[in-house]
């Protein structure tokens, strides 16, 4: 037993964890927390430029070097990948494979899950939002087995085989600021760019994404430090960058307009009741709880 503070992100692909709260893992990290992250697939079905591969038998080879970049460079404590494959986005022919993690069952994932969190035993679980960030079917899948496994995993009855019951304390969902994506949206045209058709498949709707609110329950504010090593980590992901140099620039120059220096969060666990605005993820956790069955 240990009274270390421990964090798990649960992600689809390498470049979630980074692009998504990359900051916050750094500032918990830089903090003393061991932070951990499981990644449901080795992003397999990424777009990337032949020069990325740089000698690699596989895409998923490539992109899991590119991750273990970032987590050495958000000094992250572990990096796990749950076995499956990277589905692609809706319509696409990776959705077909039978690897694909949309087309597991999602008993199946939430084990997977499970044992993760039964093994690390985090205080703090962090996942996608309900819509999966702009809608793509692994970042839902994994927000749904997430939740469920979040349940489970303290719950001697349910996958006995995947060790001993812990539950942790805090569920949240990492969600993007809806001024920046409001305003990407209105600004976007100007640099003959249509939201509402994004991506290499034109599926992503920005637009649409833009008008779903989720609360904001917690907002870790992000130190120069923490930024810095956020942004030496997104560098790591070379092959997810150089597709999209345009849309990457704007959205860097709508953050550093709005001077976002906070990853904001949506607790689900504990629910909240009204409105709250916590600092730090683990405000209120007890370290040697979760522990009791
Ligand atoms: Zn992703």
């Amino acid at each position: 037993m240990t009274d270390r503070k421990t964090l798990l992100i649960v992600t689809a692909h390498p470049d979630d964890e980074t692009f998504g709260c990359g900051g916050a893992l750094a500032h918990y990290a830089s903090n003393g927390v061991k932070v951990y992250c499981a990644c449901c697939t080795r992003g397999e079905a990424g777009v990337y430029e032949p020069e990325n591969m740089k000698g690699h038998a596989t895409v998923g080879d490539m992109r899991w070097y590119e991750m273990e970049c970032a987590a050495r460079t958000l000094s992250l404590a572990g990096i796990f990948h749950l076995g499956y494959r990277d589905s692609g986005m809706s319509g696409s022919e990776d959705n077909k494979n039978p690897h694909a993690l949309i087309n597991a069952p999602l008993e199946q994932v939430e084990g997977s899950i499970v044992k993760i969190i039964r093994d690390l035993r985090p205080q703090v679980i962090i996942t996608s939002d309900p819509i999966g960030g702009y809608g793509h079917p692994d970042h839902i899948a994994v927000h749904k087995a997430t939740v469920k496994a979040f349940d489970a995993a303290g719950d001697s009855r349910q996958y006995p085989e995947a060790g001993s019951p812990f539950a942790p304390q805090k569920l949240y969902y990492n969600v993007f600021p809806r001024r920046i994506l409001k305003l990407t949206v209105t600004l976007m045209p100007l640099f003959g760019q249509d939201p509402r058709h994004l991506g290499k498949n034109k599926d992503i709707d920005l637009a649409s994404v833009a008008n779903v609110e989720f609360p904001t329950h917690a907002s870790v504010k992000l130190s120069r430090n923490d930024r810095d090593i956020r942004d030496k980590a997104t560098d790591c992901y070379a092959s997810q960058l150089d597709n999209r140099p345009r849309r990457r620039s704007l959205l860097d120059f709508l953050q550093r307009l709005s001077k976002e220096d906070v990853d904001l969060f949506m607790r689900a666990y504990p629910p909240v009741a009204g409105k709250l605005r916590e600092e730090d993820l683990f405000e209120g956790t007890d370290p040697l709880s979760g522990t009791s069955e």
